[in-house]
């Protein structure tokens, strides 16, 4: 008996040191603009992907997408993150559990959203998608200040507008974005190619590049610099559903997940990320219950969004089924604390998500 509980105290101090070894050091954010929660869980909608008015090859499209258990359909969307991150991390925002998560924003809109989820403050000023510079401060700013995470911090974005949001002018870290070309000293040939295509596309009508580029732009630089901050924002699901089609704004969600488990894998697989490092997946807005192409404050379902985590704190829960709510808004100062920090600025932040906080079993402690 005495045996069992040395063995059983030996236990749970190996499971104790274990957890304080392999906290959270780095955070990759990522999102992807608009993409809505019901494909997120329930996979490719009937109602939409049989009407060849949004997919014009409804058979290819439902051969790849469909089949009749909503639980088999969402992992042929998303195969990495149902048959992964499922079983290693968390999947917030499944309403049909009363599990909410929302932007606090009335507009529904993705300037907003990004200022949303970046600063913490649902700031009621930012009524459109116009090129003025945010004048609030991003929790990547506040990091980049400390002198744990100074130059250490880096962004790559597919919507021209975060040259904007994140006040680029006025940034002290690297960001990439729109058609921006990326500017080192030395480029590595991925980079140098990616350049190219990039002064190709100068004159697209599009206010999006390719998601693509982004990402290969994004890891590159991951590789090469091993930022401990990085946010990296696709935009590409946004575009395909405002032009209204369904089918390549599936395959564009499915292509997100290919990003996603590439990002992982690359992580995973480097000493200085691997085990140490969350990754922290979103969206800066919903869209229509009904109008699923649009987006907007009368937009009714445009506010739901969801929220996927995967780490070393993130305790492997699944698809949460509980009844929970969580804003955008908290995303920030609940990132700063995964860091061990408290995020701070001028301007109101809303607290960090308690129920995230809770279920990760974060201990708070300030560096
Ligand atoms: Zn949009």
């Amino acid at each position: 008996m005495l045996l069992r509980i040395c063995i059983g105290l030996l236990l749970s101090f190996s499971a104790y040191a274990q957890h304080t070894q392999s906290a959270c050091q780095q955070i990759i954010i990522v999102s992807t603009d608009g993409f809505r929660w019901q494909e997120l869980f329930n996979g490719a909608d009937s109602s939409i992907l049989y009407n060849s008015k949004f997919v014009s090859d409804t058979a290819m499209t439902s051969a790849l997408y469909w089949t009749a258990s909503s639980e088999e359909r969402r992992k042929k969307l998303m195969p990495f993150v149902w048959n992964y991150i499922e079983k290693k991390g968390q999947i917030w925002g499944n309403r049909k559990y009363g599990n909410r998560v929302a932007v606090s924003n009335p507009y529904h809109l993705s300037y907003a959203g990004y200022n949303e989820i970046l600063t913490g403050f649902s700031d009621k000023r930012i009524i459109r998608n116009t090129q003025h510079n945010n004048t609030n401060v991003t929790v990547l700013d506040f990091l980049n200040a400390t002198e744990l995470y100074k130059n250490k911090v880096a962004f790559f974005g597919s919507w021209k507008l975060f040259e904007n949001i994140l006040n680029q002018s006025q940034t002290h870290f690297p960001i990439n974005c729109g058609y921006q070309s990326q500017q080192e000293d030395t480029l590595t040939v991925v980079q140098q190619i990616s350049n190219a295509i990039l002064s190709f596309s100068e004159n697209r009508a599009l206010p999006t590049r390719a998601d693509l580029l982004t990402h290969t732009l994004a890891l590159e630089y991951l590789q090469k610099h091993h930022p401990s901050v990085m946010h990296i924002a696709f935009g590409e699901t946004d575009e395909y559903a405002h032009a209204g089609k369904y089918d390549l704004y599936l395959q564009q969600a499915h292509q997100f997940d290919v990003f996603l488990s590439e990002l992982w894998s690359v992580i995973q697989s480097d000493t200085f990320y691997k085990n140490k490092t969350t990754m922290f997946i979103t969206t800066d807005h919903g869209r229509g219950r009904k109008n699923w192409s649009s987006h907007g404050p009368f937009v009714p379902g445009s506010q739901e969004s969801w929220l996927m985590q995967i780490g070393p704190n993130i305790l492997p829960l699944g698809e949460m089924k509980q009844d929970a709510s969580i804003s955008a808004s908290q995303f920030a100062q609940t990132i700063a604390n995964y860091l061990g920090m408290t995020f701070l600025a001028e301007h109101p932040i809303d607290n960090y998500s308690e129920d995230l906080m809770e279920k990760n079993k974060i201990v708070l402690t300030q560096k």
